[in-house]
């Protein structure tokens, strides 16, 4: 497959699917324009090319047909400012309207397509409606990672119209490739952190990592049900007791691949779910009771940023605690930080998925790791070991 950056496109319709789906104030302000950043450089090699570009986006939950407060008509000028150009917008996305806005546009000119969500037809992957919104197009890039681990009608059944003109754009590109380089790497040893909450939620993308990594790395209160399940005394900590025995069942896996599994050796604790809690640390096998478990401890930090600077490969999904409280921040600082410095010293460290991703944004560290995934869902899918429909429909 020949990639976006080897073609021109110029003089062609080129139909982008970009994830503009942005939170807006009251007053239709965009509040923040990271995904609109994000798609800038596929646009403007569109641009450059002297192609017509069509974006296409959702936005927000429509109840399946137009609605004002779901117009993306209200994030046309923030996306013409970012651009330093003109954005047209079409005020349907498909049919006669949307033929007319893109017979008028002239090449590197740009049109915004309302709402794809205002049909109920796109998110049941809809063919006939996918066949529309492909009539307006010579060529089809997905550029919106974030809804890739949708089977929707404009991020993958449309890709059957386009059997050959069909591209991943810049930003799924780079998400693809470093989701690959760490799950399929060549480059050892490759070291996973995971944390946040619960072990419900991870189960999979950690039967998936097991398959894959040389260590992996429990932190967050989803480590308490492992040290419970080993017999460990976890005081008040966050638990789930019906996974106590899928922890032992994990950790013999884990032996089995011959996966070195790296569990907190002491915590942070405090009386209460609180920044004003009184606050000591612990051994994480000895937790009093009355207290919990809200942070790794400093041996914890140690132990586990060992690891990582000997890594040549790093993923970081997941909180070492709760981040969010000034006094049980450190753990994910440390880790972050680790990140960082494992960067410098030539490794390649992902970091996807959930609160991982707006903790290295709060630690203002983002720009010092190799990659920060857009994608929270399909990151977290992809991490499973399932290859997104979006992905797919581009690929096969
Ligand atoms: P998740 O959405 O499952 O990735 O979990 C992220 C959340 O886990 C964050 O909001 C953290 O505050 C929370 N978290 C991390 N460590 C702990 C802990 N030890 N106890 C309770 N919550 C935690």
């Amino acid at each position: 497959m020949a990639s976006f950056s080897e073609i021109s496109f110029a003089d062609q319709r080129v139909l982008v699917r970009v994830d503009f789906n942005v939170p807006l104030d009251e007053n239709y302000n965009v509040t923040d324009n990271t995904r609109i950043r994000a798609a800038l450089p596929t646009i403007k090699k569109l641009v450059g090319d002297g192609a017509k570009v069509i974006l296409m986006s959702h936005l927000g939950r429509p109840k399946g047909g137009p609605d004002e407060k779901f117009s993306l008509k209200h994030i046309c000028s923030e996306v013409a400012n970012l651009l330093g150009q003109e954005v047209n917008f079409s005020s349907d996305c498909i049919g006669d309207t949307a033929k007319n806005e893109v017979e008028k546009l002239s090449n590197g000119s740009v049109l915004l397509l309302e709402n794809l969500r205002f049909y109920t037809e796109e998110e049941g992957g809809d063919e006939f409606f996918a066949g529309q919104l492909a009539e307006l197009g010579d060529a089809y890039v997905n550029d919106a990672f974030g809804t890739a681990h949708r089977a929707h009608a404009s991020t993958a059944v449309i890709a059957k119209f386009f059997p050959t003109d069909k591209y991943f754009g810049f930003l799924m590109e780079q998400e693809v490739l470093s989701i690959e380089r760490v799950l399929n790497s060549t480059e050892r040893p490759v070291t996973a952190i995971v944390g946040g909450s619960k072990v419900s939620s991870k189960i999979a993308i950690i039967e998936n990592l097991l398959s894959t990594v040389d260590h992996l790395i429990i932190g967050g209160g989803m480590a308490f049900t492992f040290i419970k399940a080993q017999g460990g005394e976890i005081g008040n900590s966050l638990v789930e007791d019906d996974k106590l025995e899928l922890a032992l069942q994990l950790l013999s896996l884990a032996e089995s691949k011959g996966v070195q599994i790296h569990l907190p050796s002491d915590a942070i604790i405090a009386d209460a779910f609180s920044a004003n809690a009184n606050v000591s640390s612990a051994d994480i096998t000895s937790i009093p009771a009355g207290w919990m478990g809200l942070d790794v401890g400093e041996k914890s930090v140690e132990q586990f940023s060992s690891i990582i600077l000997q890594s040549k490969i790093v993923l970081w999904n997941g909180p070492m605690g709760v981040f969010e409280l000034e006094p049980f921040a450190n753990g994910t600082i440390a880790i972050a930080k680790a990140l960082v410095k494992a960067t410098e010293n030539g490794a390649f460290t992902l970091v996807g998925g959930g609160d991982s991703v707006a903790a290295i944004n709060q630690f203002k560290l983002a720009e010092k790791v190799s990659y920060v995934s857009t994608g929270g869902g399909a990151m977290l899918e992809s991490l499973e070991g399932i290859e997104l429909p979006g992905i797919a429909a581009i690929k096969n």
